[in-house]
């Protein structure tokens, strides 16, 4: 062997491995990657979604860009730069960007468009300069939200209420009554004009007067418009009440309600006692607004709502109610129902055609029944001794649900009554009440043609027969009656 060859063979050894260190340390060995996550064919004017990038095979990446190219101009959308990165490998090979975009802001035109991802890595390249085009997605941008217009008006509504509203909100895939806080959502499908939406919604008890109601419409690609609804809110005063707390009724409900939710006895009467009034009532309108984020889309009632027979009011819709314990005040809070008493274990009805939503224990209220009468109402039978429907099942307007009890937090046999609107307790008077039936409900379902039954369906809601008007119930102060 010759003497050269033992130098130029290490030589070209070393400089070949160095050569492919280099390369697999500094070079692009293959041009990076991306897709869309999340992304559909159109935009709207709050574009929202999401990009992956992949630069396996290199150094790392070095920069993202996402724009929204149009046939005249491009419109960056998002950046990232990730620097030059480490000497020795390790940088960022994957990631994804979220994109949040106001095209109205960027003042992007509506039309086709196309979501152009650029992609450039730390990696040298033995040919071509510049970023790697990783994503060209077409997509149609549409800013323009629904048009809306209010048909119903004269919503004169009393704090604690309800009421309808009928809209036109042409392009929506969505709506809903907007009351403060509180979202309502609408419906379509009950009209012949496939554009006519029917919101029944509720002004709580305890927003303010001055609330601004609106409808909010929303299109398929998240387009949305809000238009105020004419409302007039009539404030009103709810009873303040005062109720006693016997030693004998903390003795026996404290521990039977712990029971009843599989709770451990509390050692101290009053702690467990303010345990129930304050975080097991809170967890049952939690239960219960959860239950209720979803209606049958259609009416199912027809004409007023039905009032327990020969039943008497022992407590109206929001007391406000403090509880007395040894001649002090120990808690304060709101009654959202209606306690109407009859005989013991007497029949409690359906106060409307409805269907069973649930059958069962439920904290504070005891065994409760919770009916779905359609587009957002709701009704509640607490307390209960019995329960005599099970969960699913239709009822009809006057069929029996259960027997009236003292289950939950009720000191005596009474039935807990409460409508609701979409989670919120509303004040029953005015679903018991005919005439408040005719004119805040039967006639705004009367304002537009109803679209063809589809295969047998429940009949809307239809005026009452003339001249059928009862009377209001009128308030007994009663005893006191320490429950729901
Ligand atoms: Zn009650």
């Amino acid at each position: 062997m010759k003497r050269w060859v033992l130098v130029v063979v290490p030589v070209v050894v070393g400089v070949a491995l160095a050569a492919g260190g280099l390369w697999w340390l500094k070079f692009e060995r293959q041009p990076p990657t991306g897709e869309l996550v999340a992304a559909k064919g159109s935009l709207g004017q709050r574009a929202a979604f999401a990009v992956a990038v992949h630069a396996p095979k290199s150094p790392g990446l070095h920069s993202v860009r996402v724009a929204l190219r149009t046939a005249s101009a491009a419109f960056p959308l998002a950046e990232k730069n990730y620097g030059p990165g480490p000497l020795l490998g390790g940088g960022v090979r994957d990631d994804v960007l979220r994109v949040h975009a106001d095209l109205g802001k960027l003042g992007v035109p509506e039309g086709n468009a196309e979501i152009e991802v650029l992609v450039e890595t730390n990696g040298w390249r033995l040919s071509g300069e510049g970023p790697t085009v990783v994503v060209q997605h077409p997509v149609v941008v549409d800013v323009t939200p629904p048009q809306v217009a209010v048909l119903s008006t004269q919503h004169n509504i009393r704090l604690g209420g309800a009421s309808v509203a009928v809209f036109r909100a042409a392009g929506a895939e969505q709506a809903e009554i907007v009351v403060g806080p509180y979202a309502f959502p609408a419906t379509r499908g009950i009209f012949a004009d496939a554009d006519a939406w029917v919101g029944v919604f509720a002004v709580p008890q305890d927003v303010d007067p001055a609330t601004r109601v609106s409808v909010r419409a929303t299109d398929g690609v998240g387009n949305a418009r809000e238009v105020g609804v004419p409302v007039s809110i009539k404030t009103r005063r709810f009873p303040d009440r005062v109720l006693a707390l016997s030693e004998t009724f903390l003795q026996q409900k404290v521990p039977e309600i712990y029971a009843a939710n599989a709770l451990a006895a509390p050692a101290d009467l009053v702690q467990g006692y303010l345990f129930i009034n304050r975080d097991m009532r809170k967890q049952s309108e939690e239960r219960l607004r959860a239950l209720t984020a979803s209606s049958v889309p259609r009416p199912l009632w027809d004409g007023p709502f039905l009032r327990q027979p020969n039943a008497a009011p022992m407590s109206a819709f929001a007391d406000r109610r403090a509880y007395e314990y040894r001649g002090a005040i120990i808690d304060r809070q709101t009654h959202l129902g209606y306690d109407l008493a009859s005989l013991r274990h007497a029949d409690v009805i359906a106060t409307q055609n409805g269907i069973v939503l649930l059958a069962d224990n439920l904290g504070i209220y005891g065994n409760t029944v919770v009916l779905d009468h359609g587009l957002g109402v709701f009704s509640l039978y607490g307390h209960l001794s019995a329960i005599t429907v099970q969960k699913g099942q239709t009822v009809k307007a006057g069929e029996v649900v259960g027997q009236t009890g003292e289950t939950g937090l009720a000191g005596g046999d009474h039935l807990h009554f409460s409508i609701m609107v979409g989670g919120s307790h509303v004040d029953p008077v005015e679903w018991w009440d005919p005439g408040w039936i005719r004119d805040h409900v039967a006639a705004r379902f009367a304002l537009l043609p109803a679209a063809p039954a589809a295969g047998g369906g429940e009949a809307p809601a239809k005026l009452p027969p003339p001249g059928a008007t009862e009377a209001r119930p009128s308030v007994i102060p009663g005893e006191g009656h320490p429950g729901v």
